[in-house]
């Protein structure tokens, strides 16, 4: 029998925004402040009522220029004030946001507007010649790229470069307040896509995740379940401060950073980027109360000198997730507070399930490794290999499947990927190796599937491989990770083309102009004479994976 979840609860059947952003006719806070510039909180924040006629702004501008139910518009930004603004805006208008990682080089960020088929960019100022190399490379016209900056704040702002200012798509304030919210109460709607977060799943490259309104709905009420168990909840969710400097176009911050903070009325203090010292001077400074992370931060903190320079008092949570943490490390941590002040819990989710999906009960105290139990309504199961018999024996480890409403809709026209990832009554293989402990809990320990996590974002070697493929003297070529400083590297296996000689150093330098800094081949680079691969020509990573762990050994 699959472990249910110990809690139920009801998952109305809306559209996000109008859940969020509801009593249309009723002005929203005046004085709330829902988004706040890190750098500048007292003159550039969003209330709730300036966010809400932003959002309504946008969604007027975009339906003016065209946009139709179902098309998609990207966004290749940093974090800034006004990302959630256009998220809320593009689904407000009906579109289908997709956020692009802000790092991509121009190839990356092409394949990914091309494969969304989008037909607007919004395009960070700072990235603009990327942007409109990528628009070149993916045939979008220049005037679809649209110059993206907060100087809107300040009522400037200006196109660049034949590429229009994305004040073009906001729509003046009397237009905006004429949205007519009573469009998107029509409940079919919940079962339309909002997003397509891109994710290479169990394997192969990215690829676009459907992730409906009814997905966000059910996760971020679910998650958030799990936070009101605790019995403060009330007057800890009235002093919440969060500080979000993980990136917004990924599952993780999109989700808790947008819907959930807004669904509890948190103010969220915005950073455009990760920067350690920052974080913690941020921390210090607006006296933030949860902190949530991801394993190299956690890391970080343990380590970093600089930490106890600064007061932290204020935390009153602090979480992980996206990437396997060791207990020691979490131990280290939790001794910057008073003893029993923190305890550090660690959750489990994948874009494919909206966001999380195995979560701890915040009345329970963790001292294993284990990202605890499913959320509200979800179900998970460990499998045997054949994909067939449930492992159901407490200590097993077997492949973690998982079911709720928050599991993504499909594959972006890839019927054959989801296919192979979401059987037909709804449950979805994650491609981690997992086991259920005698409390029942879950620990997530290995993984199945070829991806690789470095710094919390997703390397997908497939994609690695066949930019390695492209170099003239590789005849071969296989990517798998390597676990350095509790963070993961991508590490080249390379056969050379018989007659063809290539360094490390040259393989190393073909590469890093093709990918963005995470995807660098920082593992090292290794020569073999062929790829351990099995009949059918799969390659053996487990292999591979086992003869790095004894090369790292011996150097
Ligand atoms: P993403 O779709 O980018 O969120 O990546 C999802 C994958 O990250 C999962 O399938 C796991 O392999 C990994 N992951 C996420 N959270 C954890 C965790 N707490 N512990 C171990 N791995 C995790």
């Amino acid at each position: 029998m699959p472990y249910k979840s110990r809690w139920h609860i009801d998952i109305p059947n809306t559209h996000l925004a109008s859940l969020l952003l509801k009593s249309p006719t009723a002005p929203l806070s005046q004085t709330h402040r829902c988004y706040l510039e890190a750098a500048r909180p007292d003159t550039h924040y969003l209330t709730t009522h300036d966010f809400r006629l932003w959002s309504q702004r946008v969604a007027v501008g975009l339906r003016k220029a065209g946009l139709k139910p179902g098309d998609r518009v990207l966004l290749f930004s940093g974090n800034d004030l006004f990302f959630p603004v256009v998220f809320m805006g593009i689904i407000m208008a009906g579109g289908i946001f997709t956020g692009a990682n802000p790092t991509y080089v121009a190839r990356e960020l092409a394949f990914q507007l091309q494969d969304s088929g989008a037909t607007i960019m919004i395009c960070a100022a700072a990235s603009l010649d990327t942007g409109i190399e990528a628009a070149q490379i993916a045939g979008l016209a220049r005037d679809k790229v649209f110059v993206f900056d907060n100087a809107i704040y300040d009522n400037r702002g200006a196109g660049q470069k034949g590429c229009p200012y994305w004040g073009e798509l906001v729509a003046p304030p009397e237009e905006g307040l004429g949205f007519a919210w009573e469009l998107l109460d029509t409940p079919a709607l919940a079962d339309t896509t909002l997003a397509l977060n891109y994710s290479s799943g169990t394997t192969g490259r990215s690829k676009g995740v459907e992730i409906t309104h009814k997905n966000y709905v059910a996760n971020m009420l679910q998650y958030t379940h799990m936070g009101t168990l605790h019995p403060d909840y009330d007057a800890r969710r009235a002093r919440a401060r969060w500080l979000c400097f993980l990136p917004m176009y990924h599952a993780m911050a999109q989700s808790i950073f947008i819907a959930g903070a807004l669904w509890r009325g948190t103010p969220v203090y915005m950073m455009p980027r990760f920067d350690f010292i920052q974080m913690l001077e941020y921390t210090q400074k607006f006296r933030i109360t949860d902190l949530i992370l991801v394993p190299p931060v956690v890391v970080a903190l343990a380590k970093h000198p600089a930490v106890k320079k600064y007061d932290l008092s204020s935390v009153e949570s602090v979480g992980s997730g996206a990437a396997p943490l060791g207990r020691e490390v979490c131990a280290e941590v939790e001794k910057l507070w008073p003893e029993g002040k923190i305890n550090i819990k660690q959750g489990w989710g994948m874009t494919e399930t909206t966001c999380s999906l195995l979560g701890w009960d915040p009345t329970k105290t963790s001292l294993s490794a284990s990202v605890g139990e499913p959320n509200a309504n979800c179900e998970a199961k460990i499998m045997a290999e054949d994909g067939v018999t449930e492992l159901l024996e407490r200590n097993q480890r077997g492949e973690l499947w998982v079911r709720g409403q928050n599991i993504m809709k499909g594959y972006w026209h890839n019927q054959r990927a989801t296919r192979e990832t979401k059987t037909e009554d709804g449950w979805l293989r994650t491609g981690d190796i997992a086991y259920v402990d005698d409390e029942g809990r879950f620990h997530v320990v290995d993984r199945l599937k070829e991806l690789i996590k470095v710094k919390g974002n997703q390397v997908a070697p497939a994609e690695l491989e066949a930019l390695l493929l492209e170099h003239p003297a590789v005849a071969d070529a296989a990517v798998v990770g390597v676990t350095v400083n509790h963070d993961e590297r991508p590490r080249a296996y390379i056969v050379l083309t018989a007659g063809q000689s290539a360094t490390a150093e040259d393989i190393l330098r073909f590469m890093d102009g093709k990918v963005s800094a995470t995807k660098r081949i920082t593992g090292g680079v290794v020569f073999l004479p062929a790829i351990p691969k099995n009949p059918s020509g799969k390659i053996l990573r487990k292999v591979l994976r086992e003869l790095a762990a004894v090369e790292l050994k011996q150097a």
